[in-house]
């Protein structure tokens, strides 16, 4: 079943934001929102939002975050009732949470371009967690864990590119680039993450 119908480029003209869907093309002038960032369905050069009712500007931010992360509804208010049942502030746990999915991590490790294809990364069974196949996109990663392309799979082109490359991550992250190996050094925390995120909203939401 398809995730969602919609374009890649045309979920970021909705929610107004870029959600970086695309990889590389996301940080070119070749990006839709960069050219022309207007909401499906408005027309002329318009960059005019809809208002929305609060209510809305809840909806949509959770879509947008479901969007970014490629999650669907049912498994995102799991992560909505688990972030509840844990210590801390529920919002900031939400996101921590929907950070530390496997695909999540090998995207900001830099081993792809984007969160879909990372998703097929492991779909495809190419990463190890604690050297043993993993190949569950939504698996959680701990403090420790270490994560890795397999290296039976190393040789694939996608992966031989990135052989020595410099990559910038978060610092609750580690990636060698000659090993094609790292580590989950700590926890992710509020400031780790994209700070346009107003998960504020979506708890509220969630909690009417
Ligand atoms: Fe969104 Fe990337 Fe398309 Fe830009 S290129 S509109 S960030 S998916």
């Amino acid at each position: 079943m398809a995730r969602t119908i919609e374009p890649d480029c045309r979920q970021c003209r909705r929610e107004g934001c870029k959600l970086f869907l695309k990889g590389e093309r996301c940080t070119t002038k070749k990006c839709a929102m960069e050219r022309r960032p207007v909401i499906p369905g408005q027309h002329g050069n318009s960059r005019r939002r809809v208002t929305f009712s609060e209510y809305g500007t809840q909806l949509r931010e959770k879509q947008k975050v479901k969007r970014m992360y490629g999650i669907l509804e049912k498994q995102f208010h799991a992560y909505y009732e688990e972030a509840e049942r844990m210590k801390g502030v529920t919002g900031e746990n939400l996101l921590s949470l929907i950070e530390r999915r496997l695909d999540n991590v090998v995207y900001r490790m830099g081993i792809g371009a984007s969160r879909k294809q990372c998703r097929q990364i492991v779909n495809h069974g190419h990463i190890t967690v604690n050297g043993k196949r993993v190949d569950i996109a939504s698996y959680i990663v701990k403090v420790g864990d270490v994560i890795a392309v397999k290296e039976s799979k190393q040789d694939l082109d996608a992966f031989k590119s990135l052989k020595g490359m410099k990559i910038v991550m978060p610092k609750w992250l580690e990636f060698d680039t000659n090993t094609l190996t790292g580590k989950i050094l700590a926890l992710p925390k509020r400031e780790d993450i994209d700070s346009d995120i107003k998960e504020q909203l979506i708890i509220e939401m969630y909690s009417r």
